[in-house]
């Protein structure tokens, strides 16, 4: 059965890509595109690191050995705007290096640019298809002001690109969606009476609940208490949005943001527990991701990336930790 069709389908692989054909025979198996990791920065283990290649490979590996067959990676330390594909790992869509700002992103890390520089910064950035910029940081700066975000937006898409936004107060999120970005990234405190606009324009949300799980499970009482607040209240905020957000017809998609690599099964299981239905959710770590890239999934024709699983993930999502086979790019994996 081919997910999300439902249907009893085979395959055979012709080099890279998925012919259909007829069988009689019909092995008990789940099919999926692979899984789709929509926020992980290979490459780097924490932030303030350089870009390291040998750990890029590791990083990738330990995400296709989890089944991820797909990974946008929004945001880099890679000054390298312009790297090739490996034939042997996970298909990398790129955002770029970070775009940050004066006084917001991690001190020093990321290219540093002011608030005259980023709209031609950004440009720069999405030719390797995305920008990623840091749009607010903490709870109580202002964030890149709506000008410059609108700008910014409308310089990229005529560029043929597309915008990736970090934001995590309400202000940040707000010019996000105004601006039009491509997807808010994080998106705590993010006011619902948005979200009829967020589907109206295509803006998807990546609530990247493992990362926020990190955050929230570092706080101790040495911890800020402004800090401390903004983030268990955005924590508990996420839940209600992610469902609100679905079902207002917004794209949520599953990115983990997080180490080690290979965990957006656990991502999915957030999004299921938000309340978002179970197809819904493994489709925003699989399929629906995979379309929001510009990446088919199970067609005739289609890239031969194929993840089977012995049962179906919709009754059982755990069963997503355990892939039978991995087949990428044509070729088996295991
Ligand atoms: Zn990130």
């Amino acid at each position: 059965m081919a997910l999300p069709e439902r249907s009893p389908v085979s395959f055979v692989v012709e080099g890279e890509r998925l012919r259909t054909v007829d069988s009689s025979t019909s092995d008990d198996v789940w099919l999926l595109p692979g899984l789709v990791d929509v926020h992980s920065h290979a490459g780097m283990e924490k932030p303030g690191d350089a870009y390291d290649h040998t750990m890029f490979r590791e990083h990738m590996l330990a995400h296709r050995s989890a089944g991820v067959l797909t990974v946008r990676s929004p945001g880099s330390p890679d000054p390298v705007l312009d790297r090739a594909d490996e034939p042997d790992l996970p298909r990398l869509v790129r955002a770029g290096r970070w775009l940050a700002t004066p006084g917001r992103f991690f001190a020093g890390y990321g290219r540093r640019v002011s608030e005259e520089e980023l709209v031609a910064a950004a440009v720069e950035e999405a030719s390797v298809g995305w920008c990623k910029v840091i749009g607010d940081w903490m709870p109580d700066d202002p964030p890149v002001p709506l000008e410059v975000l609108t700008s910014l937006v409308e310089a990229v898409h005529a560029a043929g690109g597309r915008v990736a936004v970090h934001c995590q107060t309400a202000e940040g999120c707000r010019n996000a969606v105004l601006a039009g970005a491509d997807s808010l990234e994080h998106g705590m405190h993010l006011d619902h009476s948005l979200l009829p606009r967020m589907a109206a324009q295509g803006t998807a949300f990546v609530p990247t609940f493992s990362a926020i799980a990190k955050t929230r499970s570092g706080l101790d009482a040495s911890s800020d208490a402004r800090f401390r607040e903004w983030i268990l209240s955005g924590w508990e905020h996420a839940f209600p949005t992610v469902r609100a957000a679905h079902e207002a017809g917004v794209t949520v998609l599953a990115g983990t943001d997080t180490k080690p690599c290979g965990q957006v099964a656990a991502e999915i299981s957030w999004l299921i527990k938000a309340g978002m239905p179970v197809e819904a959710a493994i489709g925003a770590g699989s399929w629906t991701a995979r379309s929001w890239l510009g990446l088919p999934s199970l067609v005739d024709g289609g890239l031969a990336d194929v993840v089977a699983y012995d049962a179906d993930p919709v009754e059982d999502p755990s069963v997503l930790l355990r892939p039978s086979r991995i087949v990428l790019r044509g070729k088996v994996i295991a």
